[in-house]
């Protein structure tokens, strides 16, 4: 197997948003007729998506005989579940499976919805469903941890961050519209590997963003792309919807866990200094960046059992890629042999280096929060969690697959924020 065919296999990054002009005109007849079939394919999804947003709004009637993936049953228990939707313990996996995996799109609408952002940007409705059903197709669903499921985790925790009462009154609906666009889209199209094994592949994506921000460079682009292709921002001046986009790459951007340190001491500066000051534009989006980050790697966070759920796909995600690394003789990425890297092992690291410093943070920044407080809880039990899980692992007597009972007793943590 030669290196380009490799590669051909391996990466299924669509770049035909990023790279449209550039592959179109010289394009050979297979790439512009699957160019072509993924349109059509689009439009079929479109349809599906307006059907099934109609279907959730009651006003489809259920047609004798046909074959409806959505009954009632699952609509109306979805419909329950967005009723619900500022809950910290929102379960996203249990409203993919009612909303037939529509949740990204489902969850996109309600919120656009709550906060009345069609009438306020004169959306267009059509041209909107075109938007997030683009997005939501653009989700690579074969990724065990990188998928659409994920997008819409972090989208509803985005919701329950801009609901913050710090927060909440000085949002401008600018502001709430950029926060739920970029969580909804800030790894859309992503390869289920990581910037470096792009980079020793000398993927074209690496030298296009020159090894910097890879994959958030690809994740806005490909935004951009979706946001032109659909007309959403056609209406507005052309210099508000350049701005969109630019706002839009510098939220996404953030989610580069490489520039962790950068915001991190920002924000820890920020508070040290109390000069925060909400009524500003631009400290308003550097919260937006902070949320949209506590978003992203919030699953430990989560109640335990849908936060074991999350480690466990993320792991997966890394151990496929260690699985290639090793079938084509490349050195195995840090975290990504399952030899070596237990379940365990990782989450204790990326919640002791990553999530608590950036949570303690945001704790402080909420003055704190009730919900501030339930996810503080969540990290320390989910920990103590993973570290009796670790050391069941070496102790033979317990099986390392039962449930492990975290330090400090097993009192519930009020989940019905706000
Ligand atoms: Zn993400």
């Amino acid at each position: 197997c030669t290196w380009h065919e490799m590669k051909t296999m391996m990466f299924i990054i669509r770049s035909d948003h990023t790279l449209n002009t550039i592959c179109l005109p010289s394009a050979q007849q297979g790439e512009v007729e699957s160019c072509t079939r993924r349109k059509v394919k689009r439009l079929l999804s479109f349809q599906r998506y307006c059907h099934a947003s109609r279907l959730l709004r009651g006003l489809v009637p259920h047609t004798p005989g046909s074959l409806h993936l959505l009954d009632d049953d699952y609509l109306g228990q979805a419909a329950h579940m967005l009723s619900k939707v500022g809950t910290w313990n929102f379960d996203i996996f249990l409203f993919d499976r009612l909303t037939n995996g529509n949740s990204l799109v489902m969850l996109m609408c309600h919120l656009f919805n709550v906060y009345d952002l069609v009438h306020h940007f004169q959306l267009d409705i059509v041209k909107l469903h075109r938007f997030l059903g683009m997005v939501q197709e653009d989700y690579h669903s074969q990724n065990p941890y990188h998928n659409a499921v994920h997008a819409a985790d972090v989208t509803q925790a985005m919701y329950c961050y801009l609901q913050e009462p710090k927060l909440a009154e000085q949002l401008s609906p600018l502001d709430v519209f950029l926060g739920l666009m970029a969580a909804a889209a800030h790894d859309v199209d992503h390869p289920g590997v990581n910037q470096p094994f792009l980079i020793k592949t000398q993927h074209h994506l690496a030298s296009l963003y020159q090894n910097t921000s890879v994959l958030e460079s690809h994740h806005w682009r490909s935004t951009v792309g979706m946001l032109r292709e659909s007309g959403l921002l056609s209406h507005l001046p052309a210099d508000m919807s350049g701005d969109i986009e630019a706002q839009l790459g510098s939220l996404i951007l953030a989610t580069d866990i490489s520039r962790q340190n950068e915001f991190l001491s920002t924000f820890r500066e920020h508070l040290d200094n109390q000069d925060l000051d909400l009524q500003l534009a631009s400290h308003r989006h550097f919260i937006l960046q902070i949320a949209l980050k506590c978003a992203d790697v919030c699953n430990p966070c989560r109640v335990w059992e849908l936060s074991r759920q999350w480690s466990e796909r993320v792991c997966e995600e890394f151990y496929r890629q260690g699985d290639l690394e090793r079938e084509y003789d490349l050195e195995i990425s840090p975290l990504c042999n399952q030899q070596a890297d237990t379940v365990p092992v990782i989450q204790i690291g990326f919640i002791s280096y990553i999530v608590e410093p950036l949570f303690v943070e945001w704790h402080r920044f909420t003055d704190p929060s009730p919900l501030s407080l339930t996810m503080m809880g969540h990290i320390h039990k989910n920990k103590a969690c993973w570290n009796n899980l670790r050391c069941a692992a070496h102790t033979p007597t317990h099986s390392p697959t039962e449930e492990p009972e975290p330090e400090g007793g097993d009192e519930e943590v009020d989940d019905e924020i706000p």
